[in-house]
């Protein structure tokens, strides 16, 4: 029978492995190493057995504490008896909420037909997704102007953009909706550092339907209508006014 499982720990957590010390290969595989212990050699046996039949796992990556991002279905593309490890390939068909089908693979079907991304593809990837389940998760599947709670049209921003050399982390996020994610970097939208919304006075002064007047312009002065109940997980002030000040200038 073969593993159903894999877990990485969380950041700060005390047992397992630390998300932010992935090992990735040059391929961009996971490497994820054997158990020591004697008592826990059927763990070890398990991967070989699901690498062996070609079995699907769950992989739960720790995003932080109590707090699990699934990805399913993964692979196993490598045993390395050598270096007590296997090769994970976690991005192909591990869709963020998963797939609800199972797909079995022939044995030695897949590795030899998989494209390989590379380390800085999947490394990046792996970042994008756990910066937005971590700003989901903060705050809770909202955006943060209008407080739409649909997952499907909902984006985790960046406030310091990526070209700016902003990073993904929660501090440095904003749940917004389609909308307002695009008004925000087209700067239409800007959020100060004490988290009030502002509206651009051209289009303030505009008159047009319905979106416009209750999309936009009344949220002008109002204040975010969901941040983060943990302080230490809201918008860092100085990347809002790094990022306010773009949106005063344009
Ligand atoms: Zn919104």
């Amino acid at each position: 029978m073969g593993a159903l499982s894999l877990t990485s720990g969380a950041p700060g957590g005390r047992k397992g492995r630390n998300v932010y010390d992935d090992v990735l290969t040059e391929q961009g595989y996971v490497e994820y190493e054997f158990v020591s212990s004697p008592k826990k050699q059927h763990q070890n046996q398990a991967l070989r057995d699901a690498f062996h039949y070609g079995l699907p796992l769950i992989y739960f990556r720790g995003i932080r504490k109590s707090l699990f991002d699934a990805y399913f279905p993964v692979w196993i593309v490598h045993v390395d008896e050598e270096k007590k490890r296997v090769l994970l390939n976690i991005v192909d068909g591990a869709t963020p909420g998963g797939r609800l089908d199972l797909t079995f693979s022939e044995h030695g079907a897949l590795p030899e037909s998989e494209p390989a991304y590379g380390e800085h593809v999947v490394r990046t990837r792996l970042h994008q997704r756990d910066f937005r389940a971590s700003v989901m998760y903060s705050y809770r599947t909202q955006c943060a102007v209008c407080s739409l709670g649909h997952a499907r049209l909902l984006d985790a921003a960046h406030i310091v953009p990526d070209r700016d050399g902003g990073i993904p982390d929660v501090n440095n996020g904003l749940s917004l909706c389609k909308i307002h994610h695009s008004a925000f970097d087209a700067n239409i939208l800007g959020v100060d550092p004490n988290y009030k919304v502002h509206i651009r006075h051209d289009i303030l002064n505009e008159a047009d339907g319905p979106m416009l007047k209750h999309g936009l312009q009344d949220h002008h002065g109002q204040p975010l209508r969901v941040v983060p109940q943990n302080r230490n997980e809201r918008a860092g002030k100085d990347h809002l006014e790094y990022r306010f000040s773009q949106f005063q200038d344009a």
